[in-house]
């Protein structure tokens, strides 16, 4: 089979580049009082970084893309409405099938990633007939995190550079293999989500397939409670699940505080924006659009996958 490594080389450095860009020229004038050494890390920083990203994107020009509506009958712009009897549905048969399957532990963080990256490139090689390979490395930290609050993880699409901010329990293979996708060049949400999804699903691997269907689950609750903190709960209470479950749940949806609240709400309505103008349907591409994706190939006449990947 075809095999091209990207070489993410900026995921490799100790800090991520874009926090010594952003971060040396301020510290260095709190620390030493004047911005000149910050400027020069600063400058060397950016030289690094803007190194690994043209070597990332001139192997990324090979990489094969999936032909999601081919593969699949479905993509951003060819989305069918999910009927809202049918998200209740689901949820009851996601909730039932997440509770009768067993819970492996979890391994380390960095062994996690080998283990997800690995399911994610044979998927996306199933696809492609090409074996995209990415490194493996996640941040814990990056100044992301601050302008993102809300985020449970990001990746830089333009060096590869992922962070997972905090321990995301049963969901955090799902975001690994959202944040990997990226990393292999789609970044569109839609396709990153429903590969994630689909590559885990598939995977054989009970941590895995566990976090695909959690978060299956819980995009479905928030849209039936679209973006209402009490609706959300309220869900979860009738769902009765067992005290992980509900509890990772919930932790999903805390209650905001009066100021990340006001960070988020910005930072939120700014990055729907972006979505819009890069050819998304904005943030509900995470939820609606990733559940209507699999409503819609799970019933298409035309898709090469089989739609049966895509039911409950
Ligand atoms: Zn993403």
């Amino acid at each position: 089979m075809d095999e091209i490594r990207i070489p993410n080389g900026a995921t490799y450095a100790p800090v991520a580049l874009t926090d010594l860009m952003a971060g040396a020229p301020l510290a260095s004038r709190l620390l030493l009082g004047a911005t000149l050494p910050g400027r020069l890390v600063s400058a060397a920083a950016f030289g690094l970084y803007a190194g690994h990203a043209l070597r990332d994107w001139s192997v990324r020009r090979e990489v094969r893309k999936v032909d999601f509506f081919g593969e699949f009958g479905s993509d951003v712009d060819a989305l069918e409405a999910t009927p809202r009897s049918h998200r209740l549905d689901e949820i009851a048969h996601l909730a039932a099938r997440l509770e009768s399957m067993e819970t492996p532990a979890a391994p380390p963080r960095d062994e996690l990633a080998r283990r997800v990256n690995r399911h994610l490139t044979e998927f996306i090689a199933g696809l492609t007939d090409q074996r995209v390979l990415t490194s493996d490395r996640v941040r814990e930290f990056t100044l992301a995190k601050v302008v993102f609050p809300f985020a449970m993880g990001v990746c830089d699409f333009i060096s590869g550079d992922v962070a997972v901010f905090k321990d995301l329990g049963v969901l955090e293979p799902h975001v690994l293999a959202h944040e990997f996708t990226h990393r292999k060049g789609y970044f569109k949400e839609l396709h990153a989500q429903a590969l994630a999804y689909l590559a885990l699903v598939t995977s054989g691997d009970p941590l895995l397939e566990r976090a695909a269907l959690f978060e299956r689950m819980h995009r479905q609750l928030k849209v039936l409670s679209d973006g209402d903190f009490r609706a959300y709960h309220d869900h979860v209470d009738g769902l009765e699940l067992d005290r992980d479950l509900d509890r990772a749940l919930r932790a999903l949806r805390p209650e905001p505080a009066a100021y990340q609240s006001l960070v988020s709400d910005t930072m939120r309505a700014l990055y729907d924006q972006r979505l819009k103008l890069t050819g998304q349907n904005g943030l509900s591409d995470y939820d609606r659009g990733f559940t209507d994706f699999l409503w819609t190939f799970g019933r298409s006449g035309s898709a090469r996958q089989d739609p049966a990947l895509a039911a409950v």
